[in-house]
C-alpha cells in the first residue's frame, strides 16, 4: 500500500481564496473588512516568523491587521488592559495572541481576559467549553484545521477509532473533543501513558501533537489508517519534520499528511475563517 499524502498546502490555498472572494463580496456591499489585533510579546524568533506568516495571510485575503508588539517586560496589568482595549474596539473582530509568552505571564489569566467572541484562536475556556459541551463556536484553528482536512478526504467518524497523541490545552484536548463531537470513539496518550504502541496500533485515525521527531514508529500504524502529523521539529540539518517516521508510514497508512505542507498552513487559514466568523460574515465555505 502507498499512502495518498493530504495537500495542506493547496486546500489551504484554496480555502483562502474564498475567503478573500467573501471578504471582496462583502466590501463591494458596503461593509467594512474583517479586522484582527495580533499581539506579540517578547522576542521569541520562531513567534515572531509565525506572526509574520499571519500577518502575511490575513493581507492575501484582505484582513485588515492591527499589531501590537510589546516588550518581553510588559506587565500582566499592561497587557490585559490592552486586550480590554481591543475587546471593545469596534474595528478589530479578532484578537490573536501568539504563544508562547514569557514566563512571569500566566497564559491562563490573559487567554481569560480575552472577549470569547472574538477568541479567532478559540483557546478561551468558554469556546473550549462550547465543543465539549457539542456546541462549538470559536474553535482552535489547528484542530479545526485537521476536521477540515479530514471531511475534505471523506473520512468516516463514526464506527472508528480516533487515537489522539499529545494532550496540551491548544492542540490535543481540543482534537480530541473535535473528532468526538464527529462520531469518533476517542482515546487520548500523553506522557504518562504506558505502551503508546498499543494505542496507535488499534488507531483508524491517528493524531500526532506531540513535537517529538520519530516518536510514533511506522510499524506501529494499522494498514490503511488516516495519519495526521501535527508536530513540527526542526533537525539539526535545519529540515522540517513531523512526530511520525513519515516515508515508512506511508507504506502502511491510506492517508497521511506530511511535514511541512500537511496541517501548517490550516492551522493560518483557519485562522482567517474564524475572523471571518467573529466578523459575522458567517461564510459558507467548501468542503
Ligand atoms: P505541548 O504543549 O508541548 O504538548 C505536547 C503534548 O505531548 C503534551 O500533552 C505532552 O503530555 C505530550 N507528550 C510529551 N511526551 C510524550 C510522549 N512521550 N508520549 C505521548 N505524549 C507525550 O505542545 P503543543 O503546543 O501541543 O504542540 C505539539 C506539537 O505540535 C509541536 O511540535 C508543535 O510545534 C506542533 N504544532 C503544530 C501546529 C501546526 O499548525 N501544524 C500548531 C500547533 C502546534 P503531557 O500533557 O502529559 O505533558
Amino acid at each position: 500500500m502507498v499512502a495518498q499524502c493530504i495537500d495542506g498546502k493547496s486546500i489551504a490555498a484554496q480555502l483562502r481564496s474564498e475567503i478573500a472572494a467573501i471578504i471582496s463580496s462583502k466590501c463591494q456591499q458596503g461593509y467594512r473588512p474583517p479586522g484582527l489585533a495580533v499581539i506579540l510579546v517578547g522576542n521569541d524568533p520562531a513567534s515572531h516568523i509565525y506572526v509574520r506568516n499571519k500577518r502575511q495571510a490575513c493581507a492575501e485575503v484582505g484582513v485588515i491587521s492591527f499589531y501590537h508588539v510589546l516588550p518581553a517586560s510588559i506587565s500582566e496589568t499592561e497587557l490585559v488592559t490592552l486586550i480590554h482595549m481591543l475587546n471593545i474596539d469596534n474595528s478589530v473582530d479578532g484578537v490573536l495572541l501568539q504563544l508562547p509568552l514569557p514566563s512571569h505571564l500566566n497564559t491562563g489569566t490573559i487567554i481569560d481576559s480575552i472577549n470569547p467572541a472574538k477568541d479567532v484562536d478559540g483557546f478561551h475556556p468558554y469556546n473550549l467549553g462550547r465543543l465539549a459541551q457539542r456546541r462549538p463556536a470559536l474553535r482552535s484553528c489547528t484542530p479545526y484545521g485537521v476536521m477540515y482536512l479530514l471531511d475534505h478526504i471523506g473520512q468516516a467518524y463514526k464506527g472508528k477509532h480516533a487515537v489522539i497523541v499529545g494532550a496540551s490545552n491548544i492542540v490535543g484536548r481540543p482534537m480530541s473533543l473535535e473528532l468526538l463531537l464527529a462520531g469518533a470513539t476517542v482515546t487520548i496518550c500523553h506522557r504518562f501513558t504506558r505502551n503508546l504502541a498499543h494505542y496507535v496500533q488499534q488507531a483508524d485515525i491517528l493524531v500526532s501533537a506531540v513535537g517529538k521527531p520519530g516518536l510514533i514508529k511506522a510499524e506501529w500504524i494499522k494498514p490503511g489508517a488516516t495519519v495526521i502529523d501535527i508536530g513540527i521539529n526542526r533537525l539539526a540539518d535545519g529540515t522540517l519534520t513531523g512526530d511520525i517516521e513519515f516515508e515508512k508510514a506511508k507504506t502502511r497508512a491510506a492517508w497521511i499528511t506530511p511535514v511541512p505542507g500537511g496541517v501548517g498552513p490550516m492551522t493560518v487559514a483557519m485562522l482567517l475563517k474564524n475572523t471571518l466568523i467573529a466578523a459575522g460574515y458567517s461564510p459558507t465555505l467548501s468542503p
